[in-house]
């Protein structure tokens, strides 16, 4: 065993020097936006939990009550006993709201993903994925065995150029992009996307994961585009919805494909009934109260105003620092006033762009932005 544990040592010392070793942190959910880390009261702007769902009241009740009618587990994957009727019920809803025919639930965003890409493209297909996309999709792909060609980030020439470069080898095309950028905060263009798919039989997909609860009014990404024909939108049950797990939205012969076909959905236990029940009274509360949908947005656009950065078009405004360990330290110095922004390292985000990536929610009052605007930008100036 001594050579397994060299490996490990030794990878560990060379992220160590490029300051690329990463730790968990033990983090409590306090109320609303403040988190207890480190043994300290912190307000956080580094949660997905766009809406404040995960600790709505509400929300929680029903988790509770479906754990305590249903169990807490499933017990069995989907296609043998773990089909609980929630998972339709939550289905239907998620499909009306994307206006797609209908949805399949996996266990989470990644695992909807790495089942969904293999079982619609392979071997002698092509894969042509935003090079920013998340590590999800680029995983799927991969598993897939079809070519896989990234195009620059929304870059719709370069990508038009391969489509005609490759597009002929290949029998299936699949266009793979995230709807809003998990790092970048940026939307894709996906209306002209889905005018290059069209004209190049290719079938785009749009990872919704930041989109839904956020923009296109509380609808996702594909919605912030009227006319876009996007015929594969997946999305997580993780963020906004607060709950757990993952989906995809799609045609019905496509939803009947993966639920027959995607080895993520088969091989890996269904969503325990407290996930879907979560998701359900979630997608209630969005519905009945606009103004918390508008308010991620609303707070983004409020930050980036005071710091003349690029308007915000979604919850998430990168603050790009540069280099690993100078991002680090603005976390730090941040955590020091009491305000968690996790930084961001490659290889999540390309070398040399580390950033303090932060997210707002409907947790966060204009008080908290200022806050942290006034924080942030003596930062900006060195
Ligand atoms: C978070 C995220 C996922 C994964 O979703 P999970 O439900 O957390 O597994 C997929 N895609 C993007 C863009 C994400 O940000």
């Amino acid at each position: 065993m001594d050579s397994l544990d060299q490996f490990a040592k030794a990878k560990l010392v060379g992220l160590e020097s490029r300051s690329l070793r990463r730790r968990l942190t033990p983090t409590r959910s306090l109320e609303g936006a403040w988190v207890e880390r480190d043994g300290r009261r912190m307000l956080s702007f580094s949660s997905n939990d766009y809406l404040g769902l995960s600790h709505h009241p509400k929300v929680i009740q029903v988790a509770a009550d479906a754990a305590l009618a249903y169990g807490a587990g499933a017990g069995a994957s989907r296609l043998v006993t773990g089909d609980h009727p929630l998972l339709a019920a939550l289905e239907a809803k998620l499909a009306a709201l994307k206006g797609t025919e209908a949805c399949c639930l996996f266990g989470s965003g990644y695992l909807a993903n790495t089942g969904l890409i293999p079982s619609l493209v392979g071997e002698g297909d092509l894969v042509l994925i935003d090079a920013l996309a998340h590590a999800c999709l680029w995983a799927g792909a991969k598993l897939s065995g079809a070519r896989v060609i990234p195009f620059p980030h929304n870059d719709l020439e370069a990508l038009e150029q391969r489509l005609i470069d490759h597009r002929g080898q290949a029998r299936h095309a699949l266009i793979a992009t995230d709807g809003v950028f998990s790092m970048d905060g940026d939307l894709a263009p996906l209306d002209c996307l889905s005018i290059l798919a069209t004209a190049h039989d290719a079938w785009l997909l749009a990872d919704d994961a930041h989109g839904l609860g956020v923009v296109g009014e509380g609808r996702g990404s594909a919605a912030a585009f009227p006319g876009a024909q996007v015929p594969l939108q997946m999305g997580t049950l993780s963020k906004a919805l607060g709950s757990y797990g993952g989906y995809v939205c799609a045609s019905q012969p496509v939803v009947d494909l993966l639920k027959t076909r995607a080895r993520t959905l088969i091989y890996s236990t269904a969503l325990p009934a407290s996930a879907p029940a979560a998701a359900l009274a979630a997608l209630e509360i969005m519905a009945a109260e606009p103004e918390r949908v508008a308010a991620p947005v609303e707070r983004a656009r409020q930050f980036t105003r005071a710091l003349n950065l690029p308007r915000a078009m979604s919850a998430i405004v990168p603050v790009v620092i540069g280099e690993a360990d100078a991002a680090l330290a603005c976390s730090r110095a941040l955590a020091d006033q009491g305000l968690l922004v996790v930084a961001i390292r490659p290889p999540t985000v390309p070398a040399g762009t580390a950033r303090l990536r932060v997210a707002f929610t409907a947790d966060h009052t204009p008080a908290d932005v200022d806050r942290l605007a006034a924080a942030i930008a003596p930062m900006l100036q060195a």
